[in-house]
């Protein structure tokens, strides 16, 4: 095991994933989603009703590795 920790602001050394979200195209607008969810069209934006565009950001690794997420 190699930890280097610098003093940092702790928010910076969550782990940071690539992670593939639902954007709002709307330049007005910044809402956006994870896409946690599978979508079989895409969703609309919670705040402004556009159809929201499918994009990656470097997001905060979510713990969602337990089973007991799954749903059925
Ligand atoms: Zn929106």
């Amino acid at each position: 095991m190699h930890l280097y920790y610098s003093r940092k602001r702790p928010f910076e050394d969550l782990p940071v994933e690539v992670t593939a979200i639902w954007s709002c195209p709307n330049e007005n607008c910044k809402g956006w989603m994870r896409d946690n969810f599978t979508f079989s069209i895409a969703p609309v934006c919670a705040q402004c009703q556009s159809e929201m565009v499918k994009c990656e950001r470097m997001l905060a690794a979510l713990e969602n590795t337990s089973p007991n997420q799954l749903k059925q």
